[in-house]
């Protein structure tokens, strides 16, 4: 098996990243300073067929989850912050929508998330239901004609941006997976409300908020699949954003190796460039390895969900091995620029706060082992 990228993809890499070292990365500093979201840039990137690669073709998408990968990699070697709002919206938000939506919501919702015209969230989170999700408490309670929904969500990835809602809560008396249900809703449905931005230590021009439902009534035109599965529909999807999400690592982490290995080429002390002291080479080599070795294990995973074959271990290991690689790497990044890693001039900066998500969103370090020792443990049972 080969898991290079085939050439018919190299065109796309390329397409891809020309683009984003034009649009993205001159505005990437003053966007992370002002906590702003690259509207205009994401817009673009839908005229050209870089948003929603993987979803359906006859819904404007590309219905390649190869090309997606590219893509994701792409986006986050240059900046981290924007490709986390493009996965809410495109791959939270949408492949939810793909994947359980009725026609009427397919043909109304993903032609203008893929075209970039729209953006969507897609919110678990409550404050008190982080990594154990299913205890979330947000009540959909049965009303004449639909529900009453009440509760909040939080660090909801788009919530200040986003012009669709996928919202879970759950049917009264139930617990665990049991009694989910996940609605869809529009900016200005009433009783639906967005917080303030939240400030954060990094990926800051994806805009993160709470959400809150106060006696927001729903229809049977709001659900999203069907009423009591909510919860399993949604960990069911997670396969392809998990598959997806090491690729985050991997893109931040190449972006760190290229600037690390140019500055070392061009610093000079003791007489001669950084790059000719074996420390220096040292730390370059076990940026070069982690990140071939994270970056093939992930395409395999791919490859995988593409066959149609349960990747649960898999994608757990690539994200808990990547998101630890891209720790070490982006640590390292600072390191050998020394004083100057620390100033804003110098992007490793941002990769460096940036970076701190991956081992938390969508699944923490801690919780990506719990899933791979369960998963080990049935192979011995
Ligand atoms: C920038 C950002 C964007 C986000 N976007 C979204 C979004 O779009 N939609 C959404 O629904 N959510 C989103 N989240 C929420 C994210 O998924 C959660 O932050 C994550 O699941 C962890 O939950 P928590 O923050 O409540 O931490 P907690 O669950 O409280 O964990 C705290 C610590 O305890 C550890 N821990 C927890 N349980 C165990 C255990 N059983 N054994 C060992 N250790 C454990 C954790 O690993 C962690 O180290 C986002 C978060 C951030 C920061």
């Amino acid at each position: 098996m080969d898991f290079e990228i085939p050439p018919e993809y190299e065109q796309l890499k390329r397409s891809v990243r020309d683009f984003l070292l034009s649009e993205l990365e001159p505005i990437s500093r003053r966007l992370d300073e002002e906590q702003a979201f690259p509207l205009d840039v994401h817009r673009k990137a839908g005229k050209l067929g870089f948003i929603g690669a993987h979803l359906p073709e006859e819904y404007g998408g590309g219905g390649d989850l190869f090309a997606k990968s590219v893509i994701y990699e792409e986006n986050c070697r240059v900046n981290l912050g924007y490709n986390v709002s493009v996965n809410a919206s495109d791959l939270l938000f949408a492949n939810n929508v793909a994947r359980h939506g009725n026609p009427e919501q397919k043909k109304k919702y993903l032609p203008p998330i893929i075209s970039g015209e729209k953006i969507g969230c897609w919110a678990i989170t409550e404050p008190e239901a982080g990594s154990d999700a299913l205890s979330l408490k947000t009540t959909a309670t049965p009303c004449d004609g639909g529900w009453v929904v009440n509760g909040s969500k939080t660090f909801i990835t788009n919530a200040p941006i986003a012009d669709f809602f996928i919202v879970q809560a759950r049917l009264p008396g139930t617990s665990g997976a049991d009694g989910g249900i996940a609605f869809i809703l529009d900016r200005g449905v009433p009783g639906l409300s967005t917080g303030p931005k939240m400030d954060k230590l990094g990926v800051r021009c994806s805009p993160t908020a709470q959400i809150f439902m106060e006696e927001m009534r729903a229809g049977p035109e709001h659900v999203l699949g069907t009423p009591g599965e909510g919860l399993r529909q949604a960990l069911g999807s997670l396969d392809v954003e998990r598959s997806l999400s090491p690729f985050s690592s991997i893109g931040v982490a190449q972006a760190c190796l290229d600037a690390s290995a140019r500055y070392a080429l061009e610093r000079k002390q003791f007489g001669k460039p950084i790059a000719k002291f074996q420390l220096i080479q040292e730390k370059l080599a076990e940026m070069a390895a982690d990140l071939d070795v994270a970056r093939h294990y992930c395409r395999r995973v791919v490859w995988m969900v593409t066959q149609g074959i349960k990747v649960t271990k898999e994608a757990a290991i690539a994200k808990l091995f990547a998101s630890r690689m891209v720790s070490r790497v982006t640590t390292e990044a600072i390191q050998i620029h020394g004083g100057y890693g620390l100033m804003k001039e110098y992007n490793v900066e941002r990769y460096f706060r940036d970076a701190r998500i991956l081992e938390i969103g969508a699944g923490t370090t801690e919780i990506q082992k719990i899933v791979i020792a369960r998963e080990v443990l049935k192979e011995y049972e």
